[in-house]
């Protein structure tokens, strides 16, 4: 088939791979100058497969309100008079049921190491560099009710075939001598060592320039979508930006990011995939700084050494589509560092914010859509990184006609569509 991917970040870019290497002829359109330039840029380089848990969940519900009223919360949900951001918000608060909950953390779960294997053979085929480090990961507690809480999940986790390991205080220090110092309560952690970590942009990059190279995908950047037009039930022809139509596709798959309902509903398809602003600091990484990937569970951050530099990112916000970076949400990131890693000198600063696309259940959407030539591959908010071996995988399924290896329900559009 000739295939057209919208948008070059690591979902576009991994979709494009996994269909390449089937025989499938590629073209990828993307508005910025190169690979992974917004959401896929600089993220907190988790590879967190074994975490399943989805930002809408019981433990989160109460926490909310408090959150409402502080500016430096880790999520920021407010009344807004935005429908799609109200209805986003309507489903989420449903989604914190805790039965709703336990199924998503099930989809999540088995994407999450399905995607393990994925990446796996993906890094073994091609041998894409991206500061690659697979030490697991570490959640650490300063809050007993919260760690309670997560030792339950990791043990229903288990029945599914994740792994974590709980530490005590003096087990996390060891696994992790840059803590020792640390000035948080630390109370205990949990170390899931099928967890992984790498620089999302590096790989996004490098992947495409390996899928141009031996595949032969077409890059088409500076190229930006104005419009999906369709006739006769089907996609007819994409026009862009440019005023320049591009047609002939047997197939298309929409992997915009944040901006993929966009052009959903230009086809009069409402999905709940709404953007949710987080923000990251990098600077240079000391001997002070942490090799295995710690998350503070309690302020929602993330510390992952990439090379030679540090990443710590976290956050969530609801802005609409603005992606400037507020000082009031990396100074938390900052004291982070500070209350963790208190040796570590904080130099050569980049701060960054960008917009995840998030669905309010937490799984993302995956394949076909109502127009037989349409296919997504979107809405993967706090996870995509991790989930992007196996969500292209799956979509590449879906498009040969071929079976699924795992099964797909929870991640189709239908789950969340309204069609006007
Ligand atoms: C602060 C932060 C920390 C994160 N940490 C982690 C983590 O540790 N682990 C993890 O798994 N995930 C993490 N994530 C989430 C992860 O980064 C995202 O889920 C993922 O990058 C989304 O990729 P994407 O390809 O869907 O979107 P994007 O990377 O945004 O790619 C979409 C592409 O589409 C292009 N595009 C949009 N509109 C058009 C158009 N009209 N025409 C042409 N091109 C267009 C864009 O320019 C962009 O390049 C984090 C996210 C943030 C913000």
């Amino acid at each position: 088939m000739k295939i057209c991917v919208i948008g070059a970040g690591v979902l576009g870019v991994t979709s494009a791979y996994a269909l390449a290497r089937r025989g499938h002829e590629v073209t990828v359109i993307e508005r910025t100058a190169e690979p992974a330039r917004e959401c896929s840029y600089a993220n907190g380089g988790q590879l967190s497969y074994s975490h399943a848990e989805p930002w809408a969940n019981p433990g989160v519900f109460p926490k909310l309100f408090k959150w409402m009223w502080q500016d430096d919360a880790p999520l920021v949900l407010r009344f807004s008079t935005d429908p799609h951001m109200m209805r986003w918000g309507l489903l989420f608060l449903l989604n914190c049921l805790p039965s709703r909950a336990r199924h998503h953390s099930e989809v999540m779960l088995r994407l999450g190491l399905y995607s393990r294997q994925k990446m796996a053979e993906l890094v073994d085929e091609t041998k894409v560099e991206f500061h690659h480090l697979a030490k697991g990961i570490l959640h650490v507690f300063a809050d007993q009710k919260a760690y309670d809480h997560a030792r339950r999940q990791a043990d229903f986790q288990q029945t599914l075939g994740g792994q974590e390991v709980a530490l005590d205080r003096a087990g996390c220090f060891a696994l992790e001598p840059a803590l020792t110092d640390t000035t948080m309560q630390l109370i205990g952690g949990l170390h899931s060592p099928l967890d992984e970590s790498g620089d999302i942009h590096f790989f996004t990059r490098n992947l495409a320039d390996y899928s141009a190279q031996h595949h032969g995908v077409t890059f088409r950047f500076n190229t930006a979508l104005r419009r999906i037009h369709q006739a006769h039930g089907q996609i007819s022809h994409l026009e862009l930006a440019s005023g320049e139509y591009l047609s002939g596709f047997d197939a298309y798959v929409l992997a915009a990011g944040a901006y993929t309902p966009v052009y959903l509903r230009q086809l009069g398809m409402h999905v709940p995939i709404y953007p949710m602003k987080g923000y990251s600091i990098s600077f240079n990484a000391t001997d002070a700084c942490p090799e295995v990937s710690v998350t503070d569970d309690g302020a929602k951050q993330v510390y992952t050494r990439l090379g030679g530099r540090m990443r710590v990112a976290g956050t969530a916000e609801f802005a609409r589509y603005d992606s400037s970076v507020r000082k009031v949400r990396i100074d938390p990131l900052i004291a982070g560092v500070k209350k963790l890693f208190p040796n570590a000198p904080i130099e050569e600063l980049a701060e960054w914010a960008c917009l995840r696309p998030s669905t309010p259940d937490g799984p993302p959407t995956v394949g076909k859509t109502p127009l037989p030539n349409l296919y997504i591959n979107s809405g993967h908010g706090t996870l995509g990184w991790t989930q992007a071996a196996g969500s292209a995988r799956l979509l590449a399924d879906v498009m040969d006609g071929t079976p699924t290896e795992i099964p797909l329900t929870g991640l189709t559009l239908e789950r969340n569509l309204i069609r006007l």
